[in-house]
């Protein structure tokens, strides 16, 4: 069987395999395969060199029929609208797992960050939201951040959208900086769910955590956290990071601070201390316990999935195992704790931040995590039963969990 890598016909198929194990009505599981809802802007950027620059974006509400629709936001040269239909889609059941008020969505823009200015960013962060704002709003769609998308550019964001309103709307998106109506604990809150998550997938396969060894695909904001918390929380040994210039190894393990500290002042994690080097791919079929894909999609498939080592897989990164790989892993014996549950910590966060701000009532970061705790630990155990009942691997049990309540959702408003 060969991978196919495009991320929406990846979705839909992991739907269509979803909906013939729970033997969905027809109606339902066609409506569900499609977004109800996209915009496609084309966004003039003035540079700082007083040229311009044409941008393309996106923005796709997938399905709201459990409440607003709700999702980040990426910056990146490689997106597509496929990819943000299957950022989409993947959302609508991450919601839905952890059975929030929400619905699914999500947004990118064709660019590459890294080449741009702190200036050109946020003119083109407002440009996004004088073309992408007519269909946000707190009850409406919410974005978030996403890769390569920050708090600061949520600011920006948000301010744009308060001039269009004529007031303040801290509502209309999430990940907002603590000053603006952000929550405590949002900037970890990928990775603190995650590491939930690992915990009692840890306490199932009868792994112990502690001095366990780990390795990290992506050093972003998911990354960082997993390497510092993994450590402190679960006491992992982070043996193995990478990003996209490259990886390090050691088998001894890094100060995951210390690492965080150097690629913050450096942009890589390659070149920090004593280590050996080793590719993106070679990290992935690591002799490692657990694995935490923190990067993107398509990354285990088909040709590695049978070379991975680790006995619990941690997607904390979207879409990053193909549907032939689930298989592969699923009969080798793998743990996987797929992506639209493992790494629902960051969106349950969120929609704390929109619980504060509708209230304007800030809670401690305590509270904040205690909350998440209870609330990814329940959705981790029933996916778990699921997976029990249906005698299939976590993501499929996931998307029956999801999908039900969807479809449940849609039917009780008659639409289907
Ligand atoms: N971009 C994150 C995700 O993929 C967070 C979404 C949100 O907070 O709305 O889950």
């Amino acid at each position: 069987m060969t991978d196919e890598l495009n991320p929406f016909e990846i979705a839909q198929s992991q739907l269509d395999t979803a909906a013939e194990l729970m033997q969905l009505e027809p109606a339902i599981h066609e409506f569900l395969r499609w977004p109800v809802r996209e915009l496609h802007v084309t966004l003039p950027v003035r540079m700082d060199d007083g040229t311009t620059e044409i941008y393309h974006g996106f923005r796709v509400q997938y399905n709201d029929a459990r409440g607003p629709t709700k999702g980040g936001l990426r910056f990146h040269p490689h997106e597509t609208i496929d990819t943000v239909r299957a950022l989409a889609a993947w959302m609508t059941w991450k919601t839905a797992v952890l059975d929030l008020p929400l619905g699914g969505g999500k947004g990118g823009v064709i660019c590459n960050p890294k080449a741009m200015s702190p200036s050109e960013l946020e003119r083109l962060s407002r440009a996004y939201i004088r073309q992408v704002g007519r269909i946000l709003g707190e009850d409406m769609d919410v974005p978030a951040p996403d890769v390569y998308t920050t708090p600061q550019v949520m600011a920006w964001m948000m301010d744009e959208f308060s001039f269009m309103r004529g007031y303040t709307v801290p509502g209309m998106i999430t990940g907002k900086p603590l000053p603006l109506g952000g929550s405590a604990g949002r900037g970890d809150a990928t990775a603190r769910g995650g590491m939930f998550c690992i915990r009692e997938a840890a306490a199932l396969k009868g792994l112990k955590t502690e001095g366990a060894t780990a390795a990290v695909q992506g050093f972003g904001n998911a990354g960082q956290y997993a390497a510092t918390l993994g450590s402190s929380l679960l006491g992992m040994r982070i043996v193995a990071v990478s990003d996209s210039q490259g990886g390090i190894y050691n088998p001894a393990g890094f100060d995951a601070e210390a690492l965080v500290a150097y690629k913050l002042r450096t942009g890589s994690v390659v070149g920090f201390e004593a280590a050996d080097t080793v590719t993106n791919t070679e990290l992935l079929e690591l002799d490692v316990d657990v694995l935490i894909p923190a990067a993107l999609e398509n990354q285990i498939t088909a040709v590695n999935a049978n070379k991975i080592k680790a006995q619990i897989i941690a997607e904390l990164a979207n879409g990053p195992t193909t549907p032939p790989a689930d298989e592969i892993l699923y009969d080798k014996g793998t743990y996987v704790i797929p992506d639209f549950l493992c790494n629902a910590g960051g969106v349950t966060v969120s929609y704390f931040e929109q619980v504060q701000n509708a209230y304007k009532f800030y809670w401690s970061e305590k509270r904040v995590n205690d909350l998440l705790d209870e609330m990814m630990t329940a959705a981790f155990h029933c996916v778990a039963v699921a997976a029990t009942e249906y005698g299939v691997h976590n993501r499929m049990a996931a998307y029956t969990v999801a999908v039900g309540r969807v479809a449940e959702a849609c039917k009780l408003r008659g639409w289907v």
